[in-house]
């Protein structure tokens, strides 16, 4: 594929209209939106008038008037129309890790004859210390198995299967449906982490029968660094499962400082503690352009421009990168990894000139694919580059012998 045709597919692009709503430096290609999404236009705007109009002029009256109390439910029913949830079955809160936490802790308790969390031990590390912490503190056990062979480790032991549906370093796509049902047939339930799908494309949580899911909100959604993440608990659940936090915000009524804990109704007894509304604030800005966005266009687009940048890497093997993707787009999510002896080199060097992508060990280069304002041209202009890099030597450079801290 030449840049003219890339030019084309551009022209064509029923979602170009979406890149000048972000605000991105000129003269950086940016393949790391699945790390850290770049910051809407409409952000700034709207974190500035939480400042000096809500903040500023309301000031704790904004609780009520600015509908600050509102925004974790809100802006979860928002989020809700992205992963294929109804109103009410999301929350925004916390971040992913304790979102997780809390989940999984709840989904133990409430089935105690099952004292066994199965997961696959390619999971993402985090949710996986997570999982064992939480299984401690309550007497249980973390089992994992090779994702492949996960299904021979699900037992009448087994009260919770917590599942990643997009893999941080290869991008692989699992089967939510099918995993889902497995589980359900099994008697557990079902807990999927959407940090590396959601806002990639369209996610179906009902339709699959998820139980409970975790997502984050500075990848796919843009909510900006540590922004607030989000969980999801199936209706049918929610009276069954009860926070191992119970702090004010998930009682019944926090502003009658009752001496005893009543949980609400519905999923917000899933909240902690005071929501973060500055952050609030960005991520919902973010999830309301989301929500302009066609996300069937979305995965078409991310589809396309994965099979490009697979296309064209793979054209010139002196470059010496190999797919560690899966190959079928329909088992990828939208990212494409390849491998090289020399990974955080070739990505240090990338950076240098304005092509930004990410290194996870042990030896990945990770592409992330972001339609909403990523062009084609992007993607070929940055093949280019990495050909020159390596052509060159550049990742050679003893600079990259050392590792920043964050990679
Ligand atoms: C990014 C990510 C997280 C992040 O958790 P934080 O609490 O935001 O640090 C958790 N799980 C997965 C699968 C992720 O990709």
């Amino acid at each position: 594929m030449t840049r003219a045709d890339c030019v084309e597919l551009d022209r064509q692009d029923p979602l170009a209209g979406f890149r000048s709503r972000f605000a991105l430096p000129e003269g950086v290609i940016y393949l790391d939106g699945n790390s850290l999404g770049p910051p809407p236009v409409a952000a700034a705007a709207a974190v500035g008038r939480v400042i000096s109009a809500e903040w500023g002029d309301g000031l704790i009256r904004s609780w009520n008037g600015a509908g600050w109390i509102e925004a974790p439910a809100r802006v979860g029913d928002k989020i809700a129309g992205l992963i294929g949830a109804g109103p009410g079955e999301v929350v925004v809160a916390d971040s992913t890790s304790v979102n997780l936490f809390k989940l999984a802790a709840a989904a133990l308790s409430a089935r105690p004859g099952r004292p066994v969390i199965l997961s696959d031990e390619e999971n993402f590390p985090s949710d996986l210390y997570i999982a064992e912490g939480a299984a401690r503190m309550l007497g249980a056990e973390l089992r994992l198995r090779p994702r492949r062979r996960l299904l021979e480790g699900l037992g009448p032991e087994v009260g919770l299967v917590l599942l990643t549906q997009v893999d941080f370093r290869s991008g692989e796509l699992l089967d939510m449906p099918g995993l889902t049902a497995a589980a359900r047939a099994a008697g557990a339930l079902s807990l999927w982490d959407l940090s590396h799908s959601a806002g990639a494309m369209p996610v179906h949580l009902r339709a699959a029968g998820v139980d409970l899911a975790v997502g984050c909100g500075y990848k796919f959604l843009n909510g900006g660094p540590g922004a607030p993440a989000y969980l999801y608990v199936a209706a049918h659940l929610q009276s069954e499962l009860s926070s191992p936090i119970q702090g004010w915000f998930s009682h019944r009524d926090p502003f009658a400082f009752a001496g005893s804990y009543q949980a609400v109704a519905g999923v917000e007894r899933f909240l902690a503690g005071t929501p973060a509304i500055l952050s609030l604030a960005a991520l919902e800005s973010a999830v309301d352009l989301w929500l302009e966005a066609d996300l069937e266009a979305v995965r078409s687009k991310s589809v396309a421009l994965g099979e490009l940048l697979i296309g064209l890497v793979e054209s010139k093997p002196e470059l010496g990168l190999t797919l560690s993707s899966p190959r079928e787009a329909g088992r990828r999510g939208s990212q494409v990894s390849f491998t090289h002896p020399k990974a955080y080199g070739v990505i240090q060097a990338l950076i240098e000139r304005g092509v930004i992508g990410d290194f996870r060990p042990p030896h990945h280069l990770r592409f992330g694919i972001t339609p909403l304002y990523t062009s084609f041209c992007d993607v070929h202009d940055a093949v280019e580059t990495l050909a020159g890099v390596i052509g060159a030597g550049a990742h050679l450079d003893p600079r990259w012998e050392a590792r920043a801290r964050v990679t």
